[in-house]
């Protein structure tokens, strides 16, 4: 590891942390969690889905969802993970991805390694972040933010 708080985190496709997702659950607002199933080819956002509730019990299913409908990947329920910033919202869709972003977000110079195949540069996690959460100033406050989400909501 380099001595500098230079951050690399690997370059990922949202699908990446798209299999599991959690929200708020719809009977109690406490944890619930989405389940992805196997998108057999598709974008992860059309497979079937089932959200459980770890408090209160609650399951529900979605069906794999048609071509040409348009899916929300979040079955219509807040996303749990949402860092509140006077900028605007930075959403995570599970631990790991609240992990990922806070790890990317805590260096003073924001790197990502090369996908290994070169092609998910465009797409990946990091390159659709909002430019106000990768803007230096803002450093500080977003990860604050952040901390708070994992105190509060998981
Ligand atoms: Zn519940």
């Amino acid at each position: 590891m380099s001595q500098t708080s230079r951050s690399r985190v690997a370059a990922l496709p949202p699908e990446a942390f798209g299999r599991r997702l959690l929200v708020d659950c719809p009977a109690c607002a406490g944890r619930a969690v989405i389940h992805v199933g196997d998108p057999g080819g598709r974008p992860v956002d059309f497979a079937a889905r089932r959200l459980v509730c770890e408090d209160c019990g609650l399951t529900r299913d979605q069906p794999e969802t048609p071509m040409g409908v348009v899916a929300d990947p979040f079955m219509g329920r807040p996303p749990r993970l949402r860092a509140e910033t006077r900028h605007g919202a930075l959403v995570a869709w599970n631990e790991d991805h609240l992990d990922y972003l806070e790890r990317y977000l805590a260096g003073a110079l924001h790197e990502e390694t090369p996908a290994p195949d070169g092609g998910v540069r465009n797409a990946s996690i990091v390159s659709r972040l909002p430019a106000w959460a990768k803007a230096a100033k803002n450093r500080d406050e977003v990860l604050k933010a952040i901390a708070r989400v994992r105190r509060e909501r998981l």
